[in-house]
């Protein structure tokens, strides 16, 4: 007879978030767990009546105990499961048409594609996997494997990295997985923009694919204007602005790293000649700006995440206000701020108060022209509202 599966009992009403189908089990809702399961090992969940609710993934230090693979009480957790869900987001992605040879896309966005805490980037012939999760490093892999048969990449390389894995009590890991070492400057044509990304050196996977679709938006109110790109990375948003027919573009970012790639992504553009980089905290930079009499007809404003848990909600969106009423007031009379967050926790609807209040403490009048979100690469599934984290606002500045 096989052994028992190891099971997770919940405490009486604590069952209700999974029949809604949301894939986390916090520690607090757990009355026993029976048997031992091992980090990322397969558990049943089941209610205090015994009833099945899911099976997932045993995560024994972190805070979410237990991520849900599946829901069906006949489906198993195996090689074939993995396969079935690769090859479904790979599909997703296939349909909305990203799957260009040439460009790169989100393939796997974690919960939202029932693969919770794998990330899957593809790069032209690359892919960048991070593994943020006990249960995907368990699988780790198998899931290498099943993306070397469902996308024939040319290499696969991991930047498993960052706080969630520190949660899950797994430390940082960044290699090659499979095929070849991905180039220093791997070249992405990504529509009309050409991405330079250092897949094993850059911040996250190599680039910030979620606002791919945002640059477009943001550089079609360029116009003939002075841009300033702050939190620029590799300067994105400038490119895309200056390639619409923008003047010249300022990018301001404290990574030297960030504005040497971005030094060859605006060669690569043919716009390097229109650009300056400033190395610096943006709040000192654009508050001697401010002081000065530098001001932009396109001000865009993409910081890192604020906001990391509901209790630095407060702090956070002070400096979410700060940093809005600067950008406000380098903009001239009549020209456009495009700003965002990508804190989960600040919603769209607190983002717009805050920069309401920033408009107010600037002295400057502004109307939403557009509301920005993340793309459909990133998509959110509807039991997991945790996976919509990115807004961002442009308007029109008086
Ligand atoms: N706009 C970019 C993505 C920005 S990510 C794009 O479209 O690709 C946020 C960037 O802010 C990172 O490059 C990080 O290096 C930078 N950063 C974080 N804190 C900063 C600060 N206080 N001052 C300047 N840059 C900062």
């Amino acid at each position: 007879m096989a052994a028992e599966r190891p099971t997770v009992w919940l405490k009486p009403g604590r069952e209700k978030s999974l029949l809604r189908r949301h894939p986390w089990i916090f520690s607090g809702a757990i009355q026993r767990v029976d048997g031992e399961p091992e980090a990322g090992a397969t558990v049943e969940i089941v209610a205090s009546s015994g009833d099945f609710l899911g099976r997932g993934a045993y995560s024994p230090t972190s805070q979410i105990r237990a991520r849900v693979w599946t829901f069906e009480a006949h489906e198993a957790v195996d090689a074939a499961f993995l396969r079935r869900r690769l090859a479904r987001a790979v599909d997703s992605r296939r349909r909305l048409a990203l799957l260009d040879p040439h460009a790169a896309c989100r393939l796997v966005f974690s919960e939202s594609d029932g693969l919770p805490g794998l990330i899957v980037d593809r790069y032209g012939e690359f892919l960048v996997c991070q593994f943020l999760s006990a249960g995907a490093e368990a699988w780790a892999a198998t899931i290498v494997e099943l993306l070397g048969e469902i996308c024939a990449p040319r290499g696969i390389y991991e930047r498993s990295e960052g706080g969630a894995r520190h949660k899950e009590g797994l430390s940082s890991r960044r290699r090659l997985l499979a095929g070849e070492q991905p180039p220093a400057e791997l070249e992405i044509a990504a529509g009309g923009v050409r991405l330079v990304v250092d897949v094993a050196n850059g911040q996250k996977t190599g680039a910030y694919l979620d606002q791919q679709h945002n640059r477009e938006r943001v550089a079609g109110h360029a116009g003939d204007g002075d841009v300033l790109d702050a939190f620029s990375y590799t300067g994105g948003f400038a490119i895309a602005s200056l390639l619409a027919g923008a003047r010249r573009a300022t990018l301001v970012d404290s990574s030297a790293d960030a504005l040497q790639v971005a030094e060859r992504e605006t060669a690569a553009n043919g716009v390097l000649g229109r650009c300056r980089f400033v190395v610096a905290n943006v709040f000192d930079e654009l508050r001697a700006m401010r002081d000065g009499d530098t001001r932009f007809d396109l001000v865009v404003l993409d910081p890192p995440k604020f906001v990391h848990s509901a209790d630095q909600v407060a702090a956070g969106s002070r400096g979410y206000k700060d940093i809005n009423m600067l950008g406000l007031a380098l903009v001239r009379p009549g020209g456009v701020l495009a700003t965002f967050s990508c804190s989960g926790h600040v919603d769209a609807a607190l983002f717009q108060k805050i920069v309401a209040g920033a408009a107010v403490d600037a002295g400057r009048t502004a109307q939403i022209l557009e509301r920005l979100s993340q793309p459909p690469d990133h998509p959110v599934a509807t039991e997991f509202p945790e996976a919509d984290y990115l807004k961002g606002l442009i308007l029109r500045v008086h």
